[in-house]
């Protein structure tokens, strides 16, 4: 069993309450991919870690002043190096998607699994990314099986000219044809 209770048994949990119940708890039927670094552009610190939960202190950069009072989370975290951290269960609803739409359907929050990789628009994601993307892809489709190729989408897709990511930097067909090989 690769997921238990909404958690995936192999990753790294990290503390978040950022969340509540999903309204429709059986309805899980989007993977949304996003990408995110605190400060933008920078890797490796714990700083979305301590965003997620809620404590970014406003003095360690300039650009947290701006966000550290902003309560969002996402289900699942893929660090550079391929870590993954999970913050929410698959069964509870993350706040990632934020005002969005998908297929004329609103509130993403509601039914989608929210997954932000460590990185920025213009810059490639690294080998383990993608390593780690297909696996836990794979293992969230075979547990949430109204959760089919066609509905894996970026942040960027859903809230058209508000977000961007997971940017032109990610390489959605290599991504699928990972996915497609691992079914
Ligand atoms: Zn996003």
């Amino acid at each position: 069993m690769d997921i238990l209770q909404g958690w995936l048994t192999t990753s790294t949990r990290a503390p978040c309450e950022h969340y509540d119940a999903r309204p429709s708890p059986n309805d899980i039927s989007l993977l949304v991919i996003h990408n995110i670094s605190l400060p933008p552009n920078q890797f490796g610190s714990d700083h979305v870690e301590t965003f997620f939960a809620g404590k970014l202190d406003p003095t360690e950069h300039p650009f947290f002043e701006s966000i550290y009072q902003v309560r969002v989370s996402s289900h699942l975290y893929i660090r550079r190096t391929g870590e993954v951290v999970q913050f929410v269960s698959f069964e509870d609803r993350a706040w990632h998607a934020g005002v969005s739409s998908f297929q004329g359907r609103t509130r993403c929050n509601d039914f989608s699994i929210g997954i932000e990789l460590e990185g920025a628009d213009n810059i490639h994601y690294t080998e383990e990314q993608y390593i780690a993307l297909k696996q836990v892809t794979c293992q969230i489709m075979h547990a949430y099986p109204n959760i089919s190729l066609g509905r894996i989408v970026g942040h960027a897709d859903i809230a058209p000219g508000r977000k961007t990511d997971p940017g032109v930097a990610f390489d959605w067909t290599r991504f699928r044809q990972q996915v497609c090989l691992q079914q």
